[in-house]
């Protein structure tokens, strides 16, 4: 479980539970991936002793797909938990290794955000419950059983599942482990703490990895390497939204809106920049906002056409807002998520502020960070 920025390059397939279900660009490359290790590997964790290659790689492809769908099935067992304490969630994405449910936030109740992580493993642990017992039973039914494809694809899976419930158990992010472990920490100590708590453990684990994996495997030395990268990043992102919340935006945001008019020319807006010093500023035509124009838009514009061109040709018409009670943890997200300078700050529909980058980065400073 990752709670995620934005999964570009990924296109939908489908629908579950009113979440669209996406396949991101490098799963396409892990579907080639898988099938090829399942079709080179011996048995029993692949099928190189098949022959002729057709049905090799015809068992190959069905136990990749069946893998991958559990890996959906184990996505969705967060996501149900999620929705259930309100989380919204956008998209499930599949990329190359794994899924990844793209919601809003995680729940700060420890015993909520314990259940939500956990219940993506039981989900791995009862797929692999179910495929090796159905094999015990069949076979003790029908002793030639054990001799068939369908018995090693289900022991297969069986036993990858097994192996996907273990690995996200790992006590560290972006593992499901590791929020476990943050909401347990979270029982006894502030949401911050905690994180840094589980991070801290995270670190250690994957630099124990890293150092077992020099000896045994360098995949394992990768694998490590992404651990500490996760824990470090949650720990940061966390913390930064934990201190702007509780900030309100009004606090921090500039209240002396200057606003300027469509019809402007760049040379004149040019020359009302250096006088009123702001680096950017709303659009508005009567009394309804068009656009927003930012001194990066002016500099698209050749110094010699700056006469000729207007400010409603080069402003940004799709302009992103944010009410005034809204805390400035929300303004963070939202100006990172959409990967702009500024926000504009309405109350009951009409401009009262710009936050922009700068005034986030201040209040961090103010308080410390
Ligand atoms: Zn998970």
């Amino acid at each position: 479980m990752l709670t995620n920025k934005d999964m570009k390059m990924s296109f939908q397939i489908g629908q579950i539970m009113g979440i669209p279900i996406k396949l991101h660009i490098t799963f396409l490359l892990a579907l080639l991936l898988f099938v090829y290790v399942f079709a080179s590997s011996p048995a029993s964790f692949g099928y190189n002793d098949i022959s002729p290659a057709s049905t090799r790689y015809f068992l190959s492809f069905v136990t990749t797909i069946l893998l991958f769908s559990s890996v959906l099935l184990h996505e969705i067992g967060h996501s149900y938990f999620a929705r259930k304490y309100g989380v919204k969630i956008d998209s499930i994405t599949l990329l190359l290794f794994g899924g990844v449910a793209s919601m809003e936030e995680i729940p700060r109740n420890p015993a909520q955000e314990a259940k939500m992580a956990i219940a993506g493993p039981m989900v791995s642990f009862t797929i692999a419950a179910f495929c090796l017992l159905s094999n015990d039973v069949l076979s003790s039914l029908q002793p030639s059983f054990s001799d068939t494809y369908i018995f090693r694809v289900i022991w297969l899976i069986g036993y990858m599942n097994l192996a996907v419930g273990v690995f996200n158990l790992l006590p560290a992010f972006p593992m499901d482990g590791g929020r476990i472990l943050r909401a347990w920490f979270a029982t006894r100590m502030s949401y911050v703490k905690a994180t840094q708590q589980a991070a801290y453990i995270g670190k250690m684990f994957a630099f124990m990895m890293g150092i077992f994996g020099l000896l045994v495997s360098p995949w394992l030395v990768l694998i490590a390497f992404f651990i500490y990268i996760g824990a470090s990043e949650e720990a940061r992102t966390t913390t930064l939204s934990v201190i702007l919340e509780k900030v309100p935006v009004r606090k921090i945001m500039a209240n002396d809106v200057v606003s300027v008019r469509p019809s402007m020319t760049i040379d004149d807006l040019f020359r009302f920049i250096f006088e009123k010093k702001h680096m950017g500023y709303p659009v508005i035509e009567g009394k309804s906002l068009k656009g927003i124009i930012t001194f990066t838009d002016v500099h698209t514009v050749p110094a010699q056409e700056r006469v000729n061109v207007l400010v409603s040709d080069v402003m940004t018409k799709d302009v992103i807002t944010i009410p005034i009670d809204a805390d400035a943890s929300e303004a963070l997200k939202l100006i990172s998520i959409r990967n702009i300078g500024r926000l504009l700050v309405t109350d009951n529909g009409s401009i009262v502020g710009i936050i922009s980058r700068t005034d986030l980065v201040r209040a961090l400073q103010l308080l410390g960070e």
